[in-house]
């Protein structure tokens, strides 16, 4: 059995910035994942200047593919229009690589199965113990099945599902485009350049609302294959298949530390309400349960983001309307609390 400091579950962004900062101050940490890197991650690969700042990444130094768009192009119900803004594109295959192997943690190829609490110890699968544990695993994490979800139910009206490719592609629109409510779709789709010939494209929605609306978001992905291949934005998709995968935005958690056990990152839910960005939350998660660990402060969601900072007064309105709600919601149940009582 080997001993560790910290063991972290999950290599993606939040296990590896997580464990670079726990390794920095010279704590025993491993990850464990149950794929080999580099591994493929569905995922649009959109960054924010904030993520970058926050993994220490200056653009201009990072080693592979990157992106900058300048604005990003919106279509909403027929109308078209420019955000400007700086925002980043990367591809996860070689982002997560790059993150993780740079994390100085000892890392493990393993698919982590049982984990139990033993005399103050996280065992897991009889092969590792720590005294810290970090469920990093992403919506299927094995730390939140076994000590988070009773105490954190996920909120099925927050599940978002996507679809997407991601795959060699000589693109010649070389502009970031998303567009929104298109064929009664709870969400929106995107096409977004990666640099030295690599494309994405997806459609990702509110799974609940897809589901009532007796739809598919296969269905989806076809009518955005159609309309790229029409607006010749598209012409090959090299044959390649899309895949689906599901994540949970950004809801009420009650518990994200359990003892010595923490949640971050799409383990804990965390993406944005407005436009599903999980690597920012995921990041800053991590730091704060680092942070957490070395002592420093409690770990608590307050400081992260619950909109994507594309305007920063537009955040701000949002996250004043979240956070009046989230009061009301409190009262009434404060209030439904002492009648019952
Ligand atoms: C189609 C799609 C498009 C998206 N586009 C964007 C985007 O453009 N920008 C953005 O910010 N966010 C986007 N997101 C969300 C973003 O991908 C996630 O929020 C982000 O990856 C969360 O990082 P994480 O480290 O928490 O989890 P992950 O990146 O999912 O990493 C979890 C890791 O845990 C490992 N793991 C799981 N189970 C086990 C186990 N039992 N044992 C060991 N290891 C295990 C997995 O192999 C994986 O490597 C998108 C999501 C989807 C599905």
């Amino acid at each position: 059995m080997r001993h560790y400091d910290v063991i972290i579950v999950g290599g993606g962004p939040a296990g590896s910035a997580c464990a670079a900062q726990l390794t920095a101050s010279g704590m025993k940490t491993a990850v464990l994942d149950l794929a080999e890197f580099p591994r493929l991650k569905l995922c649009a690969g959109w960054v924010t200047p904030e993520v970058l700042d926050d993994l220490d990444i200056e653009p201009k130094h990072y080693p592979y593919r990157l992106n900058t768009f300048e604005k990003l192009r919106i279509h909403i119900k027929g109308l078209t229009f420019n955000v400007k803004t700086t925002q980043h594109s990367i591809r996860r295959f070689e982002f997560d690589n790059f993150l993780l192997n740079r994390c100085g943690a000892d890392i493990f190829n393993h698919n982590v199965k049982n984990i139990q609490r033993q005399n103050g110890k996280y065992l897991v699968d009889d092969r590792f113990s720590g005294d810290f544990l970090i469920g990093a695993g992403g919506t299927r994490c094995p730390v939140y099945r076994t000590f988070f979800r009773a105490l954190n139910p996920r909120a099925k009206e927050r599940q978002i599902v996507a679809y997407e490719l991601e795959f060699p592609y000589e693109w010649s629109d070389p502009r970031c485009h998303l567009w929104f409510i298109e064929n009664n779709l709870p969400g929106y789709s995107w096409y977004v350049p990666k640099k030295n010939g690599y494309l994405n494209c997806g459609v990702g929605g509110f799974s609940d609302k897809i589901k009532s609306n007796e739809d598919d978001i296969k269905k989806h992905w076809k009518q955005l294959v159609h309309k790229l291949e029409n607006l010749s934005m598209v012409t090959d998709w090299r044959s390649g298949d899309a895949h689906g995968y599901s994540y949970f935005m950004r809801s009420n958690i009650d518990t994200l530390r359990s003892d010595n056990a923490f949640i971050i990152g799409d383990a804990a839910g965390l993406a944005t309400l407005d436009l599903g960005e999980g690597i920012g939350p995921a990041v800053q998660s991590a730091r704060l349960a680092a942070d957490a660990i070395m002592g420093e402060t409690e770990y608590s969601l307050n400081t992260i983001h619950a909109y994507s900072p594309i305007k920063p007064w537009l955040r701000k309105w949002l996250e004043g309307r979240l956070t009046k709600k989230m009061l009301r919601k409190k009262r009434r149940e404060d209030i439904n609390s002492a009648v019952a009582h």
